[in-house]
């Protein structure tokens, strides 16, 4: 069944045509600068070469319209008819409590995603846009919706309310959500096939290091806890995202440079992390050859980076009282050796031991814990496109 899997963001559209029988992954491609001067499309059709279209898109209806060209095009696409899509799966930010599931989206799903516009008001929206522009370019197509917050749903009370009055949570939902869910999932189900630990007998953390990171805990396979809360700003230290911080910093920063509670809150968002810590670059890459090349500020940024993670690893360790597996995904927990190393460092006293191959081990599953070590480690690449593809082909067949 080809499954059309859409993630839209502010100015941008990325999309997959994946196979579910094969897992083959037949096209996929991006509209970027969608609204904004320069807007282009570059589709990736598989076994063909690249078509990059340079052309005005005004919104993401438009973005769509291109993509569905791309895809039944004469010598770049890969399929001949509309009807050869069966569903189209919808990576939407924020679902609130509302979902834990994907859902066959209709009226009243789009209703729940517009009430979530104060949540996540940088996704939810152009989500929303294009499940509509979606449902105009394939009537009659089911659209599923599957939530980057549905994991995490399974988080008791203690976890995920915040030490604040009761009225705010009662009034506004405010609590942790968590993020990064699809990956979260798909991982953690994934280390269980793996692992052969057993299903409803298993403690595994998920480390999910990328630009944006986070980490959750996942017991019987259901999320316990995890680090993105309200917003994904809370938790680990990211590419441009502070992770965890005093709300007084806010308020101080604030008062001395005269801006708004949202500008701090952009700057939190979009100038802190290790790009601001290193004044490097928001790219792990880069702040390692500035720390190898002696400067100190880049060389903080990783030991606090890496040292955020270990004691978040800690804190789940209690809290799930015990550990069997430890998992590493996403761009940095995929890639970057060193880092795994220096994590499992912080873990000697769990017995988590690590193979010396493991520091070149890059982009592919495999157990990298040696055979005593007290903790199986693994690195278990991510796939949040083919997981969307699976649960809405599940809802859908
Ligand atoms: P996101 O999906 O959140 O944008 P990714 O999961 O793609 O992020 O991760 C991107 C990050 O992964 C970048 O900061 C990049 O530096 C890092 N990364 C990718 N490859 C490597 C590598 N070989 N070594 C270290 N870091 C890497």
């Amino acid at each position: 069944m080809n499954i059309l899997i859409i993630n839209c963001g502010s100015s941008s559209l990325k999309y997959q045509l994946i196979d579910t029988d094969t897992k083959a992954v037949l096209a996929k491609g991006i509209c970027e600068r969608i609204g904004i001067e320069g807007s282009k499309l570059t589709h990736e059709p598989k076994g063909k070469d690249e078509l990059v279209v340079e052309k005005p898109m005004k919104d993401h209806q438009v973005a769509v319209d291109m993509v569905m060209k791309a895809l039944l095009h004469e010598e770049f696409g890969v399929i001949k008819d509309i009807s050869e899509i069966s569903a189209v799966g919808h990576r939407v930010l924020h679902g609130s409590k509302y979902y834990s599931d994907p859902v066959l989206i209709d009226e009243n799903v789009k209703k729940v995603i517009e009430e979530c516009f104060d949540l996540g008001p940088l996704h939810n929206p152009p989500n929303l846009t294009g499940i509509k522009a979606c449902e105009a370019a394939m009537p009659g197509i089911p659209q599923v919706a599957v939530f980057d917050t549905a994991f995490h749903q399974t988080m008791p009370e203690k976890a995920y309310r915040y030490a604040i009055p009761n009225e705010y949570y009662e009034k506004y939902g405010i609590r942790r959500y968590g993020f990064h869910g699809t990956s979260h999932s798909y991982v953690s189900k994934r280390t269980l096939e793996i692992s052969g630990l057993d299903p409803n007998n298993s403690k595994i953390i998920v480390a999910h290091l990328g630009n944006g990171a986070s980490i959750s805990a996942v017991v019987n396979g259901k999320c316990v806890d995890t680090s993105m809360g309200l917003t994904p700003l809370e938790g680990l230290i990211m590419g441009t995202r502070s992770g965890d911080i005093d709300a007084g910093v806010v308020q101080y920063i604030a008062n001395k440079e005269k801006k708004s509670v949202d500008e701090v809150l952009d700057i939190l968002n979009k100038q802190s992390g290790m790009l601001g810590m290193s004044e490097i670059s928001s790219d792990f890459r880069d702040v390692y050859k500035a720390e190898v090349a002696g400067n100190h500020n880049a060389k903080v940024a990783n030991e606090a980076f890496v040292y955020r993670v270990a004691k978040y690893i800690g804190s789940y360790v209690a809290a799930m009282n015990g550990i069997d597996a430890l998992v590493f995904t996403a761009g940095v927990g995929e890639n970057d050796g060193l880092k795994r190393w220096e994590i499992c460092e912080y873990l000697g006293y769990l017995g988590v031991k690590l193979e010396d191959s493991q520091m070149k081990l890059r982009g592919e599953e495999a157990l990298i814990s040696t055979p005593d070590s007290k903790v199986k480690v693994y690195v278990v690449p991510t796939n949040e496109e083919l997981s969307i593809a699976q649960q809405t082909y599940s809802l859908v067949k």
